[in-house]
């Protein structure tokens, strides 16, 4: 594995400081994405250019991806330009968010050919995906998940999740329901404390000592909404995609989301108001504006 030829597909937000760390750390690296502005620095940088996703297969022993949606790694998996048809790859490692369902589909189809395809999602955002501090959570057959760990490595901390295809992506939408739901309460708790005169740096230090600390009050607010830069770097299309994710495969196995719906929908009222590939801490802007109220700034 230390000398397999990776290949990386989707050089976007994530994947291109994902693709950058296996790069500096020595590994032979085929890249490929659509918009050339995302393949050039990596080129730039040693990587070898392809023309699609099959061709990168062609020419890569493991392929890696980072993509937006089910439907694109669908595509990109198994579709006619994509990795299966590919002649020199015998595994596919999607790092993106998709469910469960997709990562069973691929993982079926790359069996039947004698391949092997891994779900292993990511969370810890840009910053992670640049420091090599990303949680990576993985299922697959236990010994390509103990041969791929030293690649996985170097982009953060793998977590295995079980030999049952999906399993890794339902615990990774779990925790992006929590992400979600943790920023949209919060954000209505601190606009209805803005609202009575309360200093939101005040209210997130005080939360962050009690009982109430999440991951918005540690990180976003004090990061990107008290700033107001709303640069936290997850769209809000992408985080409205893994909540709609989520409540649909709980829906399927017969568990209701209350909470979760309701989340579902305030991503939803963001989306519109703000545009989807606004920030998704922008949910805030939203309760704002029904309280009249603006949280931080000058
Ligand atoms: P992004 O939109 O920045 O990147 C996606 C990349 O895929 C783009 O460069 C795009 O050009 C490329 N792409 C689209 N269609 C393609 C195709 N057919 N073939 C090849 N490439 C194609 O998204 P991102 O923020 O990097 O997220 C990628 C995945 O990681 C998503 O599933 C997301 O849910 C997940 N994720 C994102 C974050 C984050 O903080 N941004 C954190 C954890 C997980």
């Amino acid at each position: 594995m230390a000398d397999d030829v990776l290949g990386f597909v989707g050089l976007g937000q994530m994947g291109s400081r994902m693709a950058a760390r296996l790069l500096d750390a020595g590994h032979a690296l085929v890249v490929f994405d659509p918009v050339e502005a995302a393949v050039a620095p990596l080129v730039a940088r040693g990587a070898r250019r392809a023309a699609s996703a099959a061709e990168v297969a062609d020419l890569s022993d493991t392929v890696l991806a980072s993509l937006p949606t089910p439907e694109v790694v669908r595509m990109v998996g198994l579709g006619p330009d994509g990795v299966l048809s590919g002649q020199r790859a015998r595994r596919f490692v999607d790092f993106s968010t998709t469910g469960p369902r997709v990562a069973q589909q691929v993982a079926a189809a790359f069996l039947a050919q004698g391949r092997t395809s891994i779900d292993a999602p990511v969370s810890g955002g840009i910053t992670g995906a640049e420091k090599g501090s990303l949680a990576i959570m993985v299922s697959g057959p236990r010994e390509e998940f103990e041969r791929l760990e030293p690649v996985l490595r170097v982009m953060g901390k793998p977590f295995f999740c079980g030999e049952k295809p999906g399993q890794a992506q339902v615990l990774k939408l779990c925790n992006n329901l929590l992400a979600a739901a943790a920023l949209a309460i919060s954000s209505e708790a601190i606009v209805m404390g803005v609202k009575a005169g309360l200093d939101p740096s005040l209210m997130c230090e005080v939360i962050n000592s009690s009982s109430g600390r999440n991951s918005a009050t540690q990180d976003k607010f004090p990061r990107a909404i008290i700033p107001r830069s709303f640069d936290f770097g997850f769209t809000t299309a992408l985080s409205h995609k893994d909540v709609r994710l989520c409540v649909e495969e709980a829906e399927a196995m017969g568990i209701p989301m209350v909470v979760g719906s309701a989340v579902r929908q305030m991503l939803a009222v963001t989306s519109a108001s703000f545009g989807p590939e606004s920030d998704f801490t922008s949910i805030v802007k939203v309760v704002e504006q029904w309280a009249g109220v603006e949280v931080g700034g000058a």
